[in-house]
């Protein structure tokens, strides 16, 4: 390796990601990121080092510059290229310098096609803080909180890669109790901090999937930031739950870090002390010990402790399937709103200021997030950042 070239260091939880360009190639490519270096996978296949997957009448995971082909091809397949990959990285002076890139080399997109998108609300926490805020008087948790995990269909094709600035939506919302609503730019633009997990293995419709295939089919984790319009959230999320409030962006990071990498980070989940309907019943469910932090403006807000969930991701998938929903490659579901239990640990700014601040254009908000690896490494999930751009005119 010559002094010039970005070190490669044995990092085993091998983020995949997908850069728009590299400097030899104007296409997307699949790329992996391991120290201060990203290695093109395609040229570790083209030398044999890492698996192809191409075959007679099938073109190979790499071809395509996207990881769905990749994520498609199921358990099996993500064990082989992880050991491989685990194994190229572990010796950095036999790879070869054409596969290998700076970090400032690439220019990472979305890195697979996001299918159906689900959000959650398995905080605990942020349940009783948002419903003590929107529903003061009432009950703060509904009667089905400790009973299932709370969902709602979100739109996809508004999921956006982290660094892409999101305008501020403009719709209805209703000052205080006035007769009419208003319309305009919302005055309450906020963001949920969360953990997102990423669906490889299709699952077939018609079957549920039980919590046990929960490793068949999901095949990594990012961050997410659900942008929410407060002002107009509340005044439509009733009955149906959230729609416009919500769907005029969400923000992902661009790497996805294969669950195979957190295993050293689970943690029991509160669920597990819960009778719960048998198809929730998990032998151990188990949550990750994800820490996250969210910082506006280069200021740390709050530091949300995902490990504080009430329910697991295996959970919430076979939750979602148990109707006989199936799930595709690409779909993304993310947790809902990590809160933890102190007031510096809440993953929203309606909870942090008590519904009195929000984000203002120009804002630049980043959520980071590390997590216990194995053998006392810690496992960077990256971060997720956007900046807000004004209304329409
Ligand atoms: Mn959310």
């Amino acid at each position: 390796m010559n002094a010039g070239q970005p070190v490669v260091s044995p990092d085993p939880a091998l983020p995949f990601g997908v850069t728009a360009s590299a400097w030899r190639d104007p296409a997307p490519r699949v790329v992996v990121r391991a120290g201060a270096a990203a290695l093109d996978v395609a040229a570790l296949a083209d030398r044999g080092i890492v698996s192809s997957g191409a075959g007679p009448g099938r073109v190979g995971w790499w071809q395509s510059g996207s990881l769905d082909a990749f994520l498609a091809a199921g358990r099996t397949a993500w064990q082989q290229v992880l050991g491989e990959l685990r194994a190229a990285v572990s010796d950095p002076a036999a790879l070869p310098a054409d596969a290998v890139l700076g970090l400032d080399e690439v220019q990472l997109v979305l890195p697979y096609s996001v299918a159906d998108y689900v959000d959650f609300y398995a905080s605990e926490h942020h349940a009783m803080n948002l419903g003590r805020i929107l529903r003061p008087g009432q009950p703060a948790l509904p009667p089905n909180w400790r009973h299932l995990p709370i969902g709602y269909h979100g739109r996809s094709g508004t999921v956006v890669v982290s660094g892409t600035p999101v305008r501020r939506p403009r719709g209805q919302h209703r000052v205080d109790d006035a007769d009419r609503p208003e319309f305009g730019p919302t005055q309450r633009l906020d963001v949920e901090v969360e953990v997102g997990f990423v669906v490889g293995a299709a699952s077939r419709h018609g079957e549920p999937v039980p919590v046990e295939a929960f490793a068949e089919h999901v095949f990594g984790v990012c961050l997410v930031n659900d942008w929410s319009a407060r002002d107009i959230q509340a005044w439509e999320y009733q009955p149906l739950g959230p729609f416009l409030g919500k769907s005029f962006a969400t923000s992902v990071s661009a790497w996805v870090v294969p669950l195979e990498a957190l295993e050293a980070a689970r943690v029991p989940v509160a669920s597990a002390a819960t009778e719960l309907t048998p198809y929730l019943r998990e032998v151990e469910p188990w949550g990750l010990d994800v820490s996250l932090e969210l910082s506006v403006n280069g200021e740390v807000l709050t530091r949300p402790p995902f490990s504080s969930m009430f329910w697991s991701a295996a959970q919430m998938l076979a939750h979602q399937t148990v109707n006989g929903a199936s799930v595709r490659t690409g779909d993304l579901f993310a947790s809902g709103t990590v809160s933890g239990s102190s007031p510096d640990e809440v993953g929203s700014l309606i909870e942090l200021s008590h519904n009195t601040k929000f984000l203002a254009d120009g804002d630049d908000v980043v959520i980071r997030a590390t997590a216990p690896g194995s053998d006392g490494t810690t496992v960077d999930l990256g971060e997720v950042r956007g900046s807000i751009l004004p209304a329409l005119g």
